[in-house]
């Protein structure tokens, strides 16, 4: 159906949702309008071929209840049909955040509350189109808080260090097997689940790839200057085995509280 032509688009608002559809052309030989809404959350007229667009406009607004009640009814089983391990927990900065997925009118996103106390539980927002959508937004999400959050430790730390005068490249990337690397041009490369862990943590993961700076290895000789920056680097090690890392899937079994 979607090969068939669209003449228009438009935005339907009503009860509080908005959403796009299309004015389509249909096949030579179809006499009647037709309304169809898909799984995916798409919406289509269908015109006889020859029919003026607006009569395609003027009967999703006549039908806007019944359009409007579907696209719900298909958004709630798209949510229904994420896997468990995305509709639970997960870390940001340390702290385990409730995950509340929308499948929600024109905005997509990711929100971030933190804590209101130690209490509290924060929470993460996601509002996306499918459970695909929503684990690509919030993994983009990580990776840009992840990003930031580098740059400005870096920022903090940078002093600190001799042997950095100039602050390196920092990259986020979805690695697989480690929190980071430092490549022999130095360059670092940080994981984009970074932002799972407290600051602490980061700072340890952070500070070890800017010692590779200057000691490419990891003997002895690289293990003193890292101490001589962060002489409690063993703890936060220590601290980082209490989160997932990016290696591992997130699932309810390996959630604990740190
Ligand atoms: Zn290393």
């Amino acid at each position: 159906m979607s090969a068939l032509p669209i003449l228009e688009q438009g935005h339907l608002c009503h009860h509080g949702e908005t959403l796009a559809y299309n004015v389509r052309c249909g096949r030579p030989g179809r006499v009647r309008m037709t309304l169809r809404v898909t799984p995916d959350g798409q919406v289509d007229v269908l015109l006889p071929p020859g029919a003026p667009p607006a009569r395609g406009h003027a009967m999703i607004q006549q039908r806007a209840d019944w359009v409007v009640r579907q696209w719900q009814r298909f958004r709630q089983r798209r949510l229904d049909a994420l896997p468990s391990e995305q509709r639970d927990r997960r870390y940001v900065l340390g702290t385990l955040c409730r995950v509340e997925w929308l499948v929600a009118h024109s905005w997509h996103g990711v929100s971030w509350q933190s804590p209101e106390s130690s209490a509290s539980e924060g929470r993460i927002i996601i509002s996306a189109k499918s459970g695909a959508h929503a684990e690509a937004l919030l993994h983009n999400w990580y990776a840009q808080k992840t990003l930031e959050t580098a740059c400005s430790r870096l920022a903090c730390v940078q002093e600190s260090i001799p042997w950095v005068t100039t602050p390196p490249p920092l990259r986020v990337r979805r690695l697989c097997r480690r929190w980071g690397s430092c490549s022999s041009r130095g360059v670092i490369t940080l994981a984009s689940l970074l932002y799972r862990l407290p600051v602490p943590c980061i700072d340890y993961i952070l500070l070890h790839e800017l010692t590779h700076l200057a000691v490419f290895n990891h003997s002895p000789a690289f293990y003193a200057k890292l101490a001589g920056l962060l002489p409690d680097w063993q703890l936060r090690r220590k601290q980082l085995e209490a989160f997932p890392s990016p290696w591992q899937p997130e699932t309810e079994a390996n959630l604990q509280e740190p």
